[in-house]
């Protein structure tokens, strides 16, 4: 006999298993991480790894925190580090919500968001972005929410909000603000200069993007000591393995790769664009490192034909305020255009 789903914790009965496509050798244009590949400082420090695994990692990643510490100009205590900024996004829930809180989610914003509000007992309150994707500053702050997200740069979007929008938020707000900075890096600002002047503001960071090591799990959340003593009750603790804070605190120190990765972006965003553009896509501003395109076809169609292809790039067209767009990350020119060439194919293909 079958279990049935009702025995799941409530919560979580309406769940479906995350994007996890067949890749084979495929060109990944879908997840945005680094073209450049893997992070040279990250794979020389596991390469030459000789720290003992029978030991514990430290409890709190104090290492970690304290390289980022050195970085920001901050203080161990204003960092909370984990196994990806996902995982901080769980704590964060975990810390400062009761079961049938509500927390507001923008749309479009990262889809993991609701996973995270409704596993942790929430409801999900959607507030609709403006028509140029930018924050609805007066819907947002009348929800009265315990908690509001929202990443900056928006991800699939690919615009930053504007900062006056969320230091309004903050001021107007007495919940927790989460502003999730993944794609920070290529943005060139952030909130985290800002931590210690609000009560309630976390900034969220990964090493999943610019830092190219999304393999090896590194997250962190930057808020004042106050709210990172709170998290860091509630996180689970060695939940960050020693192989990997290593790895990020190797990688901190190479900021000069960060430059170029970023800077490589920079330059092949507008290429990218005016080459989506001739094909007959309407395009989104970016300030990260993928660009949102309106299809001039089907949506489906398009990602399949580029899948047969070997390229695989991320279909939001099913989804409301982004129907028929698709998402690719920036790449290098090589893979740009081979890009474009294989989409100038499929779009013959399929019109
Ligand atoms: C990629 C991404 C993350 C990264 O999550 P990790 O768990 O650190 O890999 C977080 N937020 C957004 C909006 C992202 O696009």
């Amino acid at each position: 006999m079958r279990m049935s789903r009702e025995r799941m914790r409530s919560t979580a009965r309406h769940f479906r298993k995350y994007y996890n496509p067949e890749v084979g050798d495929a060109v990944r244009m879908d997840t945005n991480t680094n073209v450049l590949g893997s992070n040279p400082a990250a794979m020389e420090f596991v390469a030459k790894f000789k720290g003992d695994v029978n030991d514990y990692p430290n409890t709190y990643s104090d290492g970690l925190r304290d390289a980022l510490a050195d970085l920001y100009n901050l203080e161990r205590d204003n960092f909370v580090a984990g196994s990806g900024s996902d995982e901080l996004l769980d704590i964060a829930f975990k810390t400062f919500t009761e079961w049938g809180d509500n927390a507001v989610v923008p749309v479009p914003s990262y889809t993991l968001y609701d996973y995270f509000v409704s596993m942790n007992g929430g409801n999900v309150l959607s507030v609709d972005l403006t028509e140029d994707f930018q924050l609805d500053v007066d819907a947002m702050v009348s929800a009265e929410a315990k908690i509001m997200i929202m990443p900056s740069p928006n991800n699939p979007t690919g615009n930053s909000f504007k900062r006056k929008d969320i230091e309004e938020i903050l001021e107007r707000t007495s919940g927790i603000v989460i502003v999730d900075e993944a794609y920070g890096e290529y943005a060139g600002t952030s909130m985290i200069p800002r931590v210690n002047e609000f009560d309630n503001l976390i900034v969220m960071r990964t090493f999943s993007k610019a830092y190219a090591m999304a393999g090896l799990r590194v997250g962190y959340s930057v808020s004042n000591k106050n709210v990172t003593d709170m998290m860091n009750c509630v996180k689970i603790p060695y939940s960050l393995n020693m192989l990997s804070e290593g790895a990020a605190i190797a990688a901190l120190k190479d900021q000069d790769f960060i430059k170029r990765s970023v800077d490589l972006v920079n330059k092949n965003r507008g290429p990218l664009t005016n080459g989506l553009k001739k094909l007959g896509f309407e395009t989104f501003p970016s300030d990260a490192n993928f660009i949102l395109a309106r299809s001039p076809v089907d949506h489906a169609s398009f990602t399949n034909g580029l899948k047969d292809k070997g390229v695989l790039i991320r279909d939001f067209g099913s989804k409301r305020r982004t129907e028929n767009c698709v998402r690719t990350t920036i790449g290098s020119k090589e893979l740009n255009d081979l890009l474009l060439k294989k989409a100038e194919e499929v779009l013959k293909e399929v019109q």
